[in-house]
């Protein structure tokens, strides 16, 4: 029996992982619950799941049978329900850069910490791997393909990695000329060929962000540098990500996509569970393809590579930029194709600086995000 504590437990990879712990009775306990400000939605968790420790960063009105469990409110409640809780393992799945500090928080008092925040790991990777390391914390990916990455190199024993292969839906508008690109509705954006996801995450997708976000977060997670990780367009989404050695032998990890997969794995590890998922089919699976991602039509991909060989706050002005940017679009404020532009700009008009601390980094993303208003103020809506 393990305890964990689902910081985003409203979320998409938050409820998924708690389907498994009510699959599994015996083998987990959710024992802290944290959400943002979906109180109603955390109240029915916290009934079903019983959970010592809850967070809402939106204060409520707490329910009378709910009174019993120890309730943090504000910005940093998630952090303190995590401390407060002290789990075996901690669940990451916070969107955004209001995640890293649940994530650092995590390192100091779980022994594993299952990460999905990949944001936590773009802003503040040197600080959270440095951490793990001190701490001896087990950091486990929940992203599907960092998921795939690490189950193929475990296969793979003492052999290092030559490439690392990420695969990329492609999102919403893969097919897409320019011109529709730019004003793709939020509709549209959203409605993702083959993962049901947040909203943030689904943005990131459509503008191949997401696979952006993703080379960092392996760039830190396996230690390797931007060159040897390269992304393919894979529709089917069928193949995880995919590792190569140097016999040129690959290794690939493949399954329905289907997120309680990576999510049971990381909470199973190192054992393995049956989340009730689908099985793959081979003899009724349609063609696996493959394409290069398109840097003309998609330019986030190019601009995240070079924030990351930049290093220092680089890739801290490309996220606050662009969490900035989705959040403008999410809410009708601008265009989809100004998110683009707007990280652009930031990453231009923003000084890089070393990151040190966690200081440092929230520092970095508030001048990022305000260089983006600037310029998404700048673009206007029709611009
Ligand atoms: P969602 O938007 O579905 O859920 C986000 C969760 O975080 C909600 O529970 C939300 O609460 C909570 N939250 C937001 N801000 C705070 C905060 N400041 N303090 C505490 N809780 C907060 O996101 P997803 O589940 O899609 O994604 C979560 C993370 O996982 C992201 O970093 C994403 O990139 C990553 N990821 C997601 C995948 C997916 O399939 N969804 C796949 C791979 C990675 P509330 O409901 O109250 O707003
Ligand atoms: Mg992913």
């Amino acid at each position: 029996m393990r305890t964990i504590a689902v910081l985003g437990a409203t979320g998409s990879i938050g409820t998924q992982a708690l389907d498994i712990v009510e699959k599994y009775p015996n083998d987990f306990r959710a024992v802290c619950l944290a959400a943002m400000s979906n109180s109603e939605g955390l109240f029915k968790l916290a009934r079903k799941f019983s959970p010592e420790v809850c967070a809402l960063v939106k204060p409520a009105e707490i329910p009378e049978d709910l009174k019993h469990i120890r309730w943090f409110f504000g910005e940093n409640s998630a952090r303190e329900a995590v401390l407060f809780a002290r789990p075996d393992d901690a669940l990451c799945a916070v969107v955004g850069i209001a995640g890293l500090g649940t994530v650092l928080s995590s390192l100091d008092v779980c022994k594993r910490v299952l990460l999905a925040n990949k944001e936590a790991l773009v802003t503040g990777g040197s600080l959270v791997m440095r951490k793990a390391k001190e701490k001896k914390v087990e950091l486990l990916p929940v992203d599907s393909e960092h998921s795939a990455i690490f189950q193929c190199l475990k296969a793979a024993g003492e052999n290092a990695p030559r490439r690392i292969i990420l695969t990329c839906s492609g999102g919403a508008l893969r097919t897409w000329d320019r011109e529709r690109i730019e004003n793709a509705s939020v509709g549209e954006v959203l409605s993702h060929p083959t993962w049901r996801m947040g909203s943030k995450i689904t943005v990131d997708c459509a503008s191949l962000m997401n696979k952006g976000l993703e080379v960092i977060e392996a760039s830190y997670l396996f230690d390797m540098p931007p060159e040897k990780i390269d992304v393919v367009i894979h529709p089917q989404s069928v193949i995880h990500s995919m590792v190569e050695f140097r016999d040129g032998a690959v290794l690939a990890q493949l399954g329905k996509p289907d997120m309680r997969g990576p999510i049971g794995y990381a909470m199973a590890h190192p054992g393995r569970i049956d989340y009730g998922g689908e099985r793959l089919d081979f003899a009724r699976l349609d063609a696996l393809t493959f394409e290069a991602p398109d840097g003309e039509r998609f330019p986030c991909l190019g601009y995240a590579r070079q924030a990351l060989k930049t290093g220092g706050s680089a890739p801290v002005i490309l996220n606050g930029a662009n969490e900035e940017a989705v959040l403008w679009f999410l809410s009708g404020k601008t265009r989809f194709g100004n998110i683009a532009k707007a990280v652009y700009a930031a990453l231009n008009e923003c000084a890089v600086h070393p990151v040190n601390s966690e200081e440092d980094i929230y520092t970095a993303d508030a001048l990022a995000r305000k260089c983006a208003r600037k310029a998404l103020e700048r673009l206007g809506p029709e611009a």
